[in-house]
């Protein structure tokens, strides 16, 4: 497979069209600046459960990292995705 870099546009994003978040709000996936203990973790476990049930999970994650996404919970990884580049 080609680099990401390589590839055209809508195929970076053409997983997306069959994601289980789709339509929903991204606050499920992005904690407010600030956001810490029993509020965050909350946030991430609600994340993390509907990213187990995504059949674009690995798609998700792997394009978190590619483009060095910094915030939020893809794939069902959030901080941890730092340990992956
Ligand atoms: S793995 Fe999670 S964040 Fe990624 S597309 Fe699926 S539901 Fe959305």
């Amino acid at each position: 497979m080609k680099p990401a870099r390589m590839r055209p546009i809508a195929a970076l994003w053409e997983w997306q069209t069959s994601a289980a978040c789709r339509g929903l709000e991204s606050a499920r996936f992005f904690s407010p600046s600030g956001e810490r203990g029993n509020a965050r973790a909350e946030r991430e476990r609600s994340a993390r459960e509907l990213c187990a049930g995504c059949i674009v999970r690995e798609e998700c994650a792997r394009f978190a990292v590619e483009s060095g996404e910094q915030h939020g919970v893809w794939g069902g990884v959030s901080r941890e995705r730092a340990t992956r580049r």
